[in-house]
């Protein structure tokens, strides 16, 4: 539903589309501030998110040219690159997690495409077959020309005063290596990003400079803002749900569980991630992986490598690489 969503006095939940039919939207959340706006995540950079961005603003009594500045917890297509349009526009201040400096140069260098490094990471992982379909389904949207520097980058010590509220600047390493979030623990809100979905887990290991522990840096994320008061979520796709805890506590369940998935396909002949990806089955639907879309195959086995290297440095595995391929063994 598009418009303006008030979450709590002074804050609206604004869901933006998204041109895949994956997840269906984004949300914005806007955050009225003394003589302006402050935006938590900005949105893709397509004109029909644009224009959904400037009415929902308007139902609020605000135009776009009031958006002092954007606070991004990722540097995801869907989170990001609308920042960028707007900020070319108005002058608006874009702040991205500092973690994020790699892979932004990465994919502004424009070596980040399915032939180079999402390519050699596949290869590692045994996929050659869906590095051979990403190089022909690989999105026309490639442009390049939406993704810029910001202009400061977050590392964590920052508490943000707004009108009447203080965001503190958290890094949560795991969706993303730079990944964020914003706690304004005042009024028990926790502007969440991608790192605690409420009907979905987010992707691990679908990044351009991938870290060498993506699954071991989420965990450690979700436990560190276990750690804090529980607060309100808000989330970055879908809705507002009461406890963040109750959430993460569901999340590292789950992580559990694929662990074990993991171990046991291994121990049942998978050697490789790929290997292992298409003895797993995916989504709540659980469905084979040949039923994915190159791009959906990727970032399965992306995930699977992330849990199959979380199992080797416990012990429960063994991993070798021969040719450039690794593989893994029970210990
Ligand atoms: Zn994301």
């Amino acid at each position: 539903m598009p418009g303006a969503f008030t979450v709590a006095a002074g804050v609206h939940r604004i869901p933006l589309p998204l041109p895949n039919d994956g997840l269906r939207a984004v949300n914005v959340y806007a955050i009225e501030d003394a003589g302006g706006l402050t935006l938590i995540d900005s949105g893709w950079a397509l004109a029909q998110a644009r224009e959904r961005l400037e009415s929902a603003l308007a139902s609020i009594g605000h135009e776009l040219a009031d958006v002092r500045r954007f606070l991004v917890t990722h540097l995801h297509r869907d989170h990001y690159t609308l920042a960028i349009v707007v900020r070319r526009l108005f002058g608006s201040r874009v702040l991205l997690g500092a973690g994020e400096q790699e892979s932004l140069e990465s994919i502004i260098n424009r070596d980040d495409r399915a032939a180079n490094v999402y390519g050699l990471l596949l290869l590692r992982c045994g996929a050659g077959p869906v590095v051979e379909r990403l190089r022909r389904a690989w999105p026309e949207h490639d442009g390049g020309g939406e993704w810029e520097k910001p202009d400061e980058w977050l590392t964590g010590t920052e508490e943000i005063e707004l009108h009447g509220r203080t965001l503190r600047v958290i890094p949560t390493p795991g969706h993303t290596r730079g990944h964020v979030v914003f706690a304004d623990l005042g009024n028990g809100l926790l502007f969440a990003g991608d790192h605690v979905l409420p009907h979905i887990t987010p992707s691990i290991g679908f990044e351009a400079a991938r870290p060498e522990l993506p699954l071991g840096d989420y965990l450690s994320s979700l436990r560190l803002v276990r750690s804090m008061p529980d607060m309100r979520l808000l989330p970055a796709h879908g809705s507002v749900t009461d406890s963040a805890h109750a959430r993460i506590d569901e999340l590292i369940t789950h992580h559990d569980r694929r662990l074990d998935a993991c171990a046991a396909v291994i121990q049942h002949g998978a050697g490789t991630a790929y290997e292992a990806a298409r003895m797993l089955t995916w989504t709540r639907r659980e469905r084979h992986f040949d039923d994915l879309d190159p791009f959906n195959q990727m970032l399965a086995v992306m995930e699977t490598a992330a849990h199959l290297d979380v199992l080797v440095r416990q012990g429960r595995l063994t991993a070798s690489i021969t040719d450039d391929v690794v593989t893994y063994a029970t210990s």
